[in-house]
């Protein structure tokens, strides 16, 4: 006989919880001065794997105590205020507080009638950020675990509304050689394979070229394709770089194409009074992908897409089997497995309300912009010291940058450039990375955490310098 209360009811919650926010909190208190964390190491993996799975059960104290000191300390620490590598995902405490709620109350949010009040807080934020990207007809979306899911889910509403069973074999995509990874695996996941995807060159600024985009449509258009989206991106993950928006709108229309603009990076800039314009054009687009877990502060699992027209989602993901019949939604009490490919799903737009309701749109715009100065400051301190080139100016957050000298060859300066990197990990001090430039091995800094300061910045540009000189010297000989 089993102990049903012991299933789902096993612990002292209170006395758990109350433990773990505790220490949880004080570990956070100090994030500023502690190490960047970027560890692993075999012995503790070896570890791990001997615990094995309980047979009888432990005490819940027991095991969280062990989690505690073996497995979460081994982490790339991205909400650190001095983490700069990929995108970094500064989450706020209200997003993580949003997070405990909702699973607290592990309510099923995929149809409307199940939780009807979760759903209309749903609805009205993804309302609310079409608002800010300009789609207001008959706009719409669903929130999605991240920047993938919300690209693959647009890329198959521009496939439906674009192409048909018969023609689905011609179907062209253009990206540029800066669009996210995520785009092309999308695009072979709905059937587009890359001999049909078409990486556009960029400009100096890393840019997609218009003229080249135009082209490669006309040439294909004339081998008999069938030429059906262009994905710009609002913010690359290299650079931060912004498409052409307007540009590529126009070339859409022209060529009855689907325009989807991956801002998984990038949109959040819509809710900076002082930088938005950068992002003028959005309101052109025929969809958009937005991660709230990057540049919204959220705490991971959760991003949107959001489309200029709801019924696209609708036509794309509407499904209507014999048992969901007695909770069949329509166009105003929807059911988001109507709109998306989740059907059990979390109401992952709840902390994003919670954020939104409890910090003020005021205080989420000033914070991102926060993250332009940041990038701004490391330029500054780089443009004082000697030997460093900046191969992308600051833009939406990110810089990217090199050592140089003469007495090196190339192959020495991508080694140096990536030893430096290496260097800095180790201090623990902070966490830069590089990527390719160009055919060139960079440094890159994508800086979005709210708490990090300016000292920050130059002492990590200063200790990148101390780095740079160091390598130098030994490769010299
Ligand atoms: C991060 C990113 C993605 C992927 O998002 P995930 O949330 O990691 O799935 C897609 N596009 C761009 C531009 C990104 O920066």
């Amino acid at each position: 006989m089993i102990n049903s209360e012991n299933i789902l009811n096993s612990i002292q919650l209170e006395e758990a919880i109350e433990k773990f926010v505790h220490q949880f909190c004080v570990e956070k208190h100090d994030i500023h001065s502690q190490k960047v964390t970027w560890y692993t190491s075999e012995g503790q993996i070896e570890k791990i794997k001997q615990i094995g799975i309980s047979k009888d059960g432990r005490p819940v104290d027991e095991v969280i105590s062990e989690m505690s000191k073996e497995v979460y300390q081994y982490r790339g620490d991205a909400n650190h205020p001095r983490f700069f590598g990929f995108v970094p995902g500064p989450a706020s405490s209200v997003s993580w507080l949003g997070d405990i709620m909702t699973s607290a109350y592990n309510i099923h949010a995929g149809g409307s009638k199940l939780a009807p009040m979760v759903n209309c807080i749903e609805q009205e934020v993804l309302h609310w950020l079409c608002e800010q990207v300009g789609f207001t007809e008959n706009p719409g979306g669903v929130f999605v675990s991240g920047g993938s899911m919300a690209n693959i889910t647009a890329l198959t509403a521009a496939r439906d509304c674009k192409l048909n069973d018969e023609n689905l074999h011609l179907g062209v995509a253009y990206v540029s050689e800066q669009t996210h990874s995520s785009v092309a695996k999308g695009l072979r996941i709905i059937g587009i394979p890359n001999s049909r995807i078409r990486k556009v060159e960029t400009n100096s600024s890393f840019q997609m070229d218009m003229k080249m985009l135009k082209e490669m449509i006309a040439k294909d258009k004339e081998n008999g394709l069938i030429p059906f989206v262009v994905i710009g991106t609002a913010g690359t993950t290299n650079t931060g770089s912004i498409d052409p928006l307007e540009e590529i709108a126009k070339i859409c229309l022209d060529n009855e194409m689907w325009f989807h603009i991956d801002g998984a990076y990038g949109a959040s800039v819509l809710l900076s009074p002082q930088y938005k314009h950068l992002l003028k054009g959005t309101e052109l687009a025929d969809s958009i992908s937005w991660d709230a877990h990057k540049w919204l502060f959220q705490t991971y699992g959760c991003a949107m897409v959001l489309v200029k027209d709801i019924k696209h989602l609708f036509n794309s993901f509407h499904v209507n089997p014999e048992y969901l019949k007695d909770i069949e939604g329509d166009m105003e009490h929807i059911n988001t497995w109507d709109i998306g490919m989740e059907l059990t799903r979390p109401a992952r737009g709840l902390k994003l309300w919670l954020t939104l309701q409890v910090l003020g749109t005021r205080l989420i715009g000033s914070a991102i912009e926060h993250g332009f100065q940041l990038a701004e400051w490391a330029q500054e301190a780089l443009e004082e010291l000697e030997h460093w080139e900046i191969v992308s100016k600051a833009q939406l957050a990110m810089l990217n940058f090199r050592y140089i000298t003469n007495d090196l060859t190339d192959d020495q300066i991508d080694l140096l450039n990536e030893k430096v990197s290496e260097k800095i990990v180790e201090s623990g001090y902070a966490a830069v990375f590089t990527t390719i430039l160009n055919g060139k091995k960079v440094l890159r800094i994508c800086a979005l955490h709210p708490e990090t300061t300016r000292d920050d910045i130059r002492t990590t540009i200063h200790l990148l310098d101390t780095y740079a000189r160091e390598l130098h010297e030994e490769m010299k000989h």
